[in-house]
């Protein structure tokens, strides 16, 4: 709170990420694997001469010639972003007038409506019955609330619903207004609207190097759009948004394809596995949705008590209001441990 800050930024609450304290963390998406030797080998010699007295290339030419060649997009299409974060808030900058609309989703990532805030834009927040987007409730609720841009997570954060290829390009076709699909969960999914780019220049994808990449730290991510579009967003982004050292570090991580592919089957096995345990314990007053993402989000009355037996385990989870707990995919130990407390919890609140 200040009396020079303008008045919706006093108005915003802030976000307020969890402390890195917990030795198991469950509660950010990241990736519980870490770049291994031989990557770690390639980045080491990748920034052994960086140029650190130097601006680093603004238009971040090698990234996005990797990530468009492992996409296989054209280079025009990609925007680099200092992480989605950076990229969504430029969303709003560049294609929102200050009282214009924007419809968002609920259950769904709290920063769109932050960054929206911070532009002093309109937000709808239209509810999703059961949790699930389809088709047609974003064109009725776009056109509804006279949307110049839709943006949702999909696979949704936190639920893991995913709204599939299909339904989205029928949204596409129908609507006018911009239409932003999240897609920062999307390597887990194999859904992606990144082939749709070319066909309509009303969407713009978004994708993170800060999870199946396993590179949170890096803050890397990327707008996928149409010529167009992207030139805008390359328009108002500050010149040297990306560090000289995520854009040398980053290249050989994405063109990492195999090593990626063993990765993300190792989490999809583990999170099945999760979710297959989770199930059992329905009849114990959890419920469980199924999830296309690297998490898993359940509800029950136990919520609270669930989070305060995990924290005092070192574990870590996200809390969704009064019923919700969203649990991050780790390692399989991690998971097991998980599987436990829970169980035990379970047992003792019957
Ligand atoms: N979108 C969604 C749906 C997310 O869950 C996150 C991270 N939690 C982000 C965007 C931001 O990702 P990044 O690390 O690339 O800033």
């Amino acid at each position: 709170m200040s009396r020079f800050a303008c008045g919706r930024i006093n108005a915003l609450p802030a976000y307020e990420p969890n402390p890195a304290i917990f030795d198991c963390k469950l509660d950010a998406n990241e990736n519980p694997y870490p770049p291994d030797s031989d990557l770690r080998a390639l980045i080491a010699a990748a920034l052994a001469d960086a140029p650190l007295n130097r601006y680093p290339d603004p238009l971040a030419h090698e990234v996005r010639r990797a990530y468009a060649d492992v996409m296989g997009l054209d280079m025009a299409c990609v925007v680099p972003g200092n992480g989605l974060d950076e990229l969504i808030s430029l969303l709003m900058s560049a294609f929102l007038e200050p009282q214009e609309c924007l419809l968002t989703f609920s259950p769904d990532f709290s920063m769109y409506a932050f960054y929206a805030g911070v532009r002093g834009c309109r937000v709808v927040e239209k509810a999703k019955p059961g949790y699930r987007l389809d088709a047609d409730l974003l064109i009725r609720s776009a056109r509804d609330c006279g949307a110049k841009m839709v943006i949702f997570s999909n696979p949704c954060n936190p639920t893991g619903g995913l709204l599939p290829q299909r339904e989205l390009a029928r949204a596409l076709g129908e609507l006018d207004c911009l239409v932003v699909a999240d897609e920062a969960y999307m390597d887990f999914a194999g859904e992606s609207a990144l082939p749709l780019v070319g066909q309509y220049d009303n969407l713009i994808v978004l994708r993170t190097c800060s999870k199946a990449f396993s590179l949170a730290g890096l803050r890397l991510g990327f707008a996928v759009a149409a010529p167009e579009l992207a030139a805008v967003l390359m328009k108002v982004k500050s010149p040297y948004n990306l560090n000289v050292l995520t854009q040398l570090a980053a290249v050989p991580c994405i063109r990492a394809e195999q090593k990626r592919r063993e990765n993300l089957q190792e989490i999809s096995r583990t999170r099945d596995w999760f979710y297959r345990e989770l199930c059992a314990l329905e009849a114990d007053g959890l419920t469980v949705y199924p999830s296309a993402a690297n998490f898993i989000y359940l509800e029950t009355d136990g919520a609270p008590a669930l989070d305060a037996q995990l924290q005092r385990a070192g574990i870590i989870v996200r809390r969704f209001g009064a019923r919700g707990l969203r649990i991050t995919i780790g390692r399989p130990d991690e998971m097991r441990a998980v599987v436990q407390i829970i169980k035990t919890g379970l047992e003792q609140m019957s």
